[in-house]
Order: C-alpha cells, then structure tokens, then sequence
C-alpha cells in the first residue's frame, strides 16, 4: 500500500512516518504544497494524508487542483483545532475524509482502511436519472438538458441521490456521505429544499420515514 504524506511540520511528519512503515504502508514524505501535489500527480499512491496548511500551496488547492485534474486518489485531509479554515470546506474541495489534529494514531489507521476499501476509483461516468445529469469530472449539472449552478455542497448531494437512483437513500447515509461526522442531519433536508428550489420541487421524492430518491 502506497501513501504519500504531506506534512510540513517535521517531529509530526517523522512519527507519522514511522507508525505509518510500521503498519505496512510504503510512505513517501514531503513537505510542502507543491512538493505534494507532484508527488501525487505522478506516484500512483494508493492514499494521501495532506496536511492543510502548508507551506507554498494549501491542502485545500492540492487536493481540488488534483480533482480538476480528474485524479481521484484518496484525499485525508489533517487540520490544526484552531486553523483560520473550517476543514469540511476540504470535503467541498474534493477530499474524502479529514481528522483534527490531535488525532489518535488508531483513528488514523481505521480511516484510512475505510478509505482505501472504499475505492474512490476514477468516477468520470455521467450519473444520469429522472432528467437529470450529472457530469463528476467537469462539473456539469443539467436538468432537461439546460445547465444548472449548484455550489459545491448541493453537487455532492445530487450525487449522491442519482447514485443511489432509482433506489431510495436514507437520510444518515447522506449525512454521511455529504458532510462530516457530527453535523446534525437536517442540515440534509435544507439542503434537499435548496436542490428542489434549483431543479424543481418534483424531481426529488421525499420517501416518509426512509429517504429521498430521485423521481423517474
Ligand atoms: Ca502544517
């Protein structure tokens, strides 16, 4: 298992580090922003631990200049407590996962399993269902072949609603999937009002006590 860890901060880079070989992962350390969005452009890691702040280039743009890219390799983010960032907004950049610093080494371990098993994969496929598509790679949201602007947030939403179409996806597993752990779930349904005020209301069911789906 390749890892390539992007860390600025040398006593948490060379622990990381030697945890990291110890568990079995081939680590590359570097240690600045465009140091690690090289190093993850051209070697083939199977994950990525980024620190956010970082000198020369943040986490936050290594990770979405390598979304733009369509490079889909998995994304931890790690963020200081009291960093001038709310680290979810990595999430919106195209991160998969992210833990606050300090962080428990067992913690880290688990995550990355979860991620490395979740096989982020390329993910290019335009998802389509109930007139509605959506374009992973370049972005593009269209309802009846017209172009819609959705901010990062709703996008993740959609995507994951005409992922799960024709089925019905629950409310947690949203939660889940679109924002981080211990936000409260309905921010889901605020967020389902704001996709059905730019898509129309119809095009999302509300399955009581279950979910929501995509409407055929
Ligand atoms: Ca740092």
């Amino acid at each position: 298992m390749r890892l390539l860890l992007v860390e600025d901060e040398p006593g948490m880079a060379a622990a990381l580090g030697r945890g990291l070989s110890a568990e079995g992962y081939v680590v590359d350390r570097v240690a600045d922003g465009p140091a690690g969005l090289e190093a993850a452009r051209f070697g083939a890691y199977d994950v990525v631990v980024l620190d956010i702040m970082l000198p020369g280039m943040s986490g936050y743009s290594v990770v979405r200049t390598l979304r733009e890219e369509q490079n889909w390799v998995p994304v931890l983010l790690l963020s200081a407590k009291d960093g001038e960032y709310d680290v979810a907004d990595g999430l919106d950049y195209g991160a998969d996962d992210y833990l606050t610093k300090p962080f428990s080494f067992v913690v880290l371990l688990a995550r990355l399993r979860s991620l490395v098993r979740r096989d982020t994969g390329p993910r290019p496929t335009v998802l389509e269902a109930g007139g509605l598509s959506l374009d992973p790679a370049t972005h593009r949201v269209q309802v009846d072949g017209a172009d819609v602007e959705l901010s990062p947030r709703e996008f993740r939403l959609l995507e994951q609603l005409l992922r799960a179409a024709p089925a019905v996806i629950s409310k947690d597993e949203l939660l889940d999937q679109v924002w981080a752990s211990g936000d409260d779930a309905n921010v889901v349904e605020v967020y389902v009002g704001y996709l059905r005020r730019k898509l129309g209301r119809e095009r999302i069911e509300t399955v009581r006590g279950v979910g929501y789906r995509i409407a055929d």
